[in-house]
């Protein structure tokens, strides 16, 4: 288990940051400051001011070397906090997708509560320690809820709901009444976290390869989610399901159901045969998008569903040639961000390590790397008025980062030195919030 780091579990409210360079990102780009003061008001935790204020400012950081920076914190739209382990989960060449889940299942088989809300807090731990202060969660049964607010992170929560169809054949109940059960836990949850200041509640139909259409309606209709959270296109093994009517999916139906399910219109991807779903709530994100075609991207973009991208993820568990159509969604006008997944296909919740590859795999600028993390991620949320821009009048979420040799005065590119390796976060804020604070330790070694 990871090292916890030291939170600071009263928190306090800062109303003055000074960082040697800030780094603002737009949904066009990213301006750089040097010799930033960040004011934030401690009553309504919004920023009042972020203004360059040159070496001037320099004056005030207490630091004997290396170099901080400020930027919003980060925005990691698909994670799991629920799933936590150490190392990810092999998936070894001959071995199928549903292989993979069925190993998942029993990783999950016998976790209490308990578990759960312990799994989240070491989830929380990389992502917290990396930059991160904002989630798009998928949740089991809510623990991650809990968890988030514990330790006063942001978050978008959506119970995740898998109901292939009809069991009552094989001694389970029908699909009417597992979704009246969905709907159900769903109005509980949000009976007791509606209004939460720093939560939302979403509601997650687990993929299309494990919800029917009909069911997918209902539970969007019969609820009101901040957003629609799913999987889409994440292997070879989903596509051919659809294509085919079979698959290694329906081979796990049968083991874990004792009954094997189709999808509703055989011969058609994923998209085309939940086209009327991706439109069922304003706000529909699809994590993964890695095995799409033109018609696909033509599909989503028509009903502006926004895209997770987890780079990471995606090469785990379907090798190195697995790789988001990402410059063809952005031409389509689809919103996308970046994710980690869980750490069962993630080796570690570091949103930059994702930054990286996907600034490998697609060629990507810096800005733009900076964007994903932030101001995209926001826009993907539909949270892009409050969240993801170092501007007046947007959440003070922050993250100080510091380099502990460049030299402020010298520094050609403070953007790249941000993606650096060697560049830590030091101190992150949420709402205002002071939530890790681990400068003593650090700027007296
Ligand atoms: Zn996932």
């Amino acid at each position: 288990m990871p090292e916890a780091p030291p939170f600071n579990p009263s928190g306090s409210s800062e109303e003055r940051i000074t960082a040697h360079w800030a780094l603002c990102p737009t949904p066009t780009g990213v301006e750089v400051r040097q010799g930033v003061r960040c004011v934030v008001d401690p009553y309504t935790s919004l920023i009042m001011a972020c203004q360059a204020k040159g070496q001037e400012a320099w004056a005030d950081i207490d630091l004997s070397r290396g170099t901080t920076l400020l930027t919003p914190g980060l925005i990691n739209t698909h994670t799991h906090l629920e799933l936590f382990r150490t190392a990810p989960i092999e998936r070894h060449p001959d071995q199928t997708f549903a292989d993979w889940l069925l190993a998942v299942i029993d990783y999950k088989r016998g976790s209490t509560m308990v578990d759960a809300i312990s799994a989240c807090h070491h989830s929380m731990v990389e992502l917290i320690t990396s930059g991160t202060t904002c989630v798009n969660d998928i949740s089991s049964e809510g623990a991650s809820l809990v968890a988030l607010e514990q330790i006063g992170l942001r978050g978008t929560v959506s119970p995740e709901s898998i109901i292939l169809g009809d069991l009552s054949d094989v001694g389970g109940p029908t699909a009417e009444q597992q979704c009246q059960q969905a709907i159900e836990r769903w109005l509980s949850l949000q009976e007791s976290w509606d209004k939460h200041p720093l939560l939302r509640l979403g509601v997650s139909p687990h993929s299309p390869y494990n919800m029917t259409p009909a069911v997918w309606e209902q539970l969007v209709t019969h609820t009101t989610p901040a957003l629609v959270h799913t999987h889409l296109a994440e292997t070879r093994d989903e596509l051919t399901y659809f294509k085919t009517g079979s698959a290694s999916l329906s081979e796990l139906d049968e083991k874990i159901l004792g009954k094997r399910f189709a999808p509703p219109q055989v011969g058609v991807s994923p998209v085309v045969a939940y086209e009327a779903q991706w439109g069922s709530h304003t706000n529909v994100v699809a994590a993964h998008g890695v095995f799409l075609d033109e018609a696909d991207i033509g599909i989503l973009a028509q009903h502006d569903v926004a895209m997770a991208h987890c780079p990471q993820s995606n090469q785990w568990l379907s090798g190195i040639e697995a790789v988001m159509p990402y410059h063809k969604l952005k031409a389509a006008g689809l919103r996308v961000g970046l994710g980690t997944d869980s750490s069962l296909s993630c080796p570690r919740l570091d949103l930059r390590t994702e930054a990286r590859l996907a600034q490998t795999l697609h060629g990507l600028g810096l800005e733009e790397t900076l964007q994903l993390c932030t101001v995209n991620g926001a826009a993907v949320l539909g949270q892009a008025e409050l969240l993801g821009q170092l501007r007046e009048g947007y959440k003070a979420d922050l993250v100080l980062w510091w380099h502990p040799s460049a030299d402020p005065a010298t520094l050609s590119d403070p953007l790249a030195l941000w993606l650096d390796p060697d560049t830590i976060a030091v101190m992150v804020w949420v709402d205002g919030r002071l939530i890790l604070d681990r400068c003593d330790t650090l700027w007296s070694q």
